[in-house]
C-alpha cells in the first residue's frame, strides 16, 4: 500500500511538474525541475528494496503514483515509469555484483536509468535485437544506434538490449548495463515530435565497454526478462501513466465547472451524454489496470510465471486498450470544450497538449505489433480466461 509519506512526496513533485508542463511542452526540453524533485524526495528508488537503501515499493504503488505525476505532466510521470521499468529489472534479474553496486545509488543519489530497445534496423520489435555485443579485453564492446531514448541525453546509465554475439540469430538477444561515464555518446535524431516532448526522446549513437558481470538476466535470453519484468512494468507504467493524464485533465475541467470559471450548462442532455462518456472511458481503463495490476502482483508473490499465454494476453490488451481509450477519453473533452477552452495552446485547460501527449500511446510499442501477437496467443488460452 501506498505510504502517506510517498503521497507527500508525490504531491511535491506533481506541483513542481505542473508548474513546468506548459514550458517543458513548448520548449520540448527535459523536465529537470521535476526531476530534481524526484531526487530529492527519493522517489526514482520506489522500487529498490528496503535493504538496499529504497523505498520497496510494489507495483500497486507504481501504478498509483505514475497516474499522480502524469495529472500534472505526462512527459515527467512516463520518465519516472521508465526509469521503474530498468529498477525492475535489475532488481529481479542482475547478479549479486551489479545489484549491490547500482541499487543504492538509485535510492541515495537519484542515479537515473534510460531504456534502449528500439534500433533503425529492427524498428520497435522489442524481442529482436541488430548490433551484436562483441567479447573485447575481458569486456563486452557496444556500438548502437538508438533512434528513440527517452532521456537518452542526460540519464545516468542505460539497459541495452544487444544481440547476443556476431553469429547470435536476431532473437537471441542480451540485455546489459551501461554507465554513462562507461559510454561515448553522440547526440542523433532530435525529438521533435507532436506530444509527450518532454520527454526528450532524441536520438543517440553509443559505443563503450562495459563489465562482464553487467548482464541483466541470462546472455541470449532477455526474453525471460521482457516477460517477467520490463513487458509487465512497461504495460502497467504506461497505463497508468496515459490513465493519469486524461484523468488529471478531465478533473481541471470538472474544477473549473464548479467554480463556475467555466459556465458549462451541466443541465443540457449532450453535455451531460459527453460527460458519461468520457467518464466511462477513464472507468474502463481504471478497472482493468487494477485487475491486470493485481493479477501480475499476485503470480509474483506466489513466484509464479507472467508467460502464460492468458496473462500476456491481460498485459498486452491492458496496453492497447488504455491506448485507446484514454485517446478517445481526451477527444472528447476536446469537443465538450470547444475551440477556445480546448484546441488552442493557450487555453485554460491544458487539454491541447494531453490530447497530443497520448496520440503518442499507441505508437510507444506500436498497438499494430501488439495486436498481431495478441493475435496468434489468443487460441492458446483455450478457456477465455478473463482478466
Ligand atoms: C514517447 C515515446 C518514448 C519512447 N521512449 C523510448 C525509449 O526510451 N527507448 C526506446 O528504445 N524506444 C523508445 N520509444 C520507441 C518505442 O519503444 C517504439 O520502438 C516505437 O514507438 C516504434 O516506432 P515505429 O512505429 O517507428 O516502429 P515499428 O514498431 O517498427 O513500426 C513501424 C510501422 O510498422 C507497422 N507495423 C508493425 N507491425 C506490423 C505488422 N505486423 N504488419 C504491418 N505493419 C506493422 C507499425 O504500425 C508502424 O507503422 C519511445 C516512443 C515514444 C512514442
Amino acid at each position: 500500500m501506498v505510504t502517506e509519506r510517498w503521497l507527500t512526496a508525490t504531491e511535491d513533485v506533481v506541483r513542481v511538474a505542473r508548474a513546468h508542463a506548459r514550458e517543458v511542452d513548448t520548449e520540448a526540453r527535459f523536465p529537470a525541475e521535476a526531476m530534481d524533485a524526484m531526487r530529492r524526495t527519493g522517489l526514482l528508488g520506489l522500487l529498490v528494496p528496503v535493504e538496499h537503501g529504497g523505498l520497496g515499493g510494489g507495483l500497486e504503488d507504481m501504478v498509483e503514483i505514475a497516474g499522480r505525476l502524469a495529472g500534472g505532466c505526462l512527459s515527467t510521470a512516463l520518465i519516472w515509469s521508465m526509469h521503474c521499468q530498468q529498477v525492475d529489472a535489475v532488481v529481479r534479474h542482475s547478479g549479486p555484483e551489479l545489484r549491490d553496486e547500482l541499487l543504492p545509488r538509485i535510492a541515495e543519489d537519484g542515479h537515473h536509468l534510460a531504456s534502449v530497445t528500439t534500433e533503425a534496423a529492427k524498428g520497435g520489435h522489442l524481442l529482436r535485437a541488430q548490433s551484436p555485443l562483441r567479447p573485447e579485453a575481458g569486456t563486452l564492446r557496444i556500438e548502437r544506434d538508438a533512434p528513440v531514448v527517452t532521456g537518452g541525453m542526460i540519464a545516468d546509465g542505460f539497459l541495452i538490449t544487444m544481440r547476443a554475439d556476431e553469429d547470435a540469430a536476431a532473437h537471441e538477444v542480451s540485455l546489459v548495463y551501461a554507465e554513462r561515464a562507461q559510454l561515448k555518446i553522440d547526440e542523433g535524431r532530435s525529438w521533435r515530435s507532436l506530444g509527450m516532448r518532454g520527454t526528450s526522446s532524441a536520438g543517440i549513437r553509443i559505443s563503450g565497454s562495459v563489465p562482464q558481470q553487467n548482464f541483466i538476466g541470462r546472455p541470449g535470453d532477455f526474453r525471460a526478462v521482457a516477460m517477467d519484468s520490463m513487458i509487465p512494468l512497461a504495460h502497467l507504467g504506461w497505463a497508468a501513466c496515459w490513465l493519469g493524464g486524461a484523468r488529471g485533465l478531465f478533473r481541471e475541467m470538472l474544477g473549473a465547472v464548479r467554480s463556475r470559471a467555466w459556465p458549462l450548462d451541466v443541465g443540457s442532455e449532450l453535455v451531460r451524454e459527453r460527460l458519461a462518456r468520457a467518464r466511462m472511458d477513464l472507468e474502463l481503463v481504471s478497472s482493468h489496470l487494477q485487475r491486470v495490476c493485481d493479477e501480475v502482483a499476485l503470480i509474483r508473490a506466489s513466484g509464479g510465471r507472467l508467460d502464460r499465454p492468458a496473462t500476456q494476453i491481460h498485459l498486452n490488451l491492458l496496453k492497447v486498450s488504455a491506448a485507446e481509450l484514454t485517446f478517445r477519453a481526451a477527444d472528447r473533452l476536446m469537443q465538450l470544450a470547444g475551440l477556445t477552452r480546448g484546441y488552442l495552446e493557450d487555453s485554460p485547460f491544458p487539454a491541447e497538449r494531453v490530447f497530443r501527449d497520448l496520440r503518442s500511446a499507441s505508437l510507444n510499442n506500436s498497438d499494430d505489433r501488439l495486436l498481431v501477437v495478441t493475435g496468434a496467443l489468443v487460441p492458446l488460452d483455450k478457456d477465455v480466461c478473463l482478466s
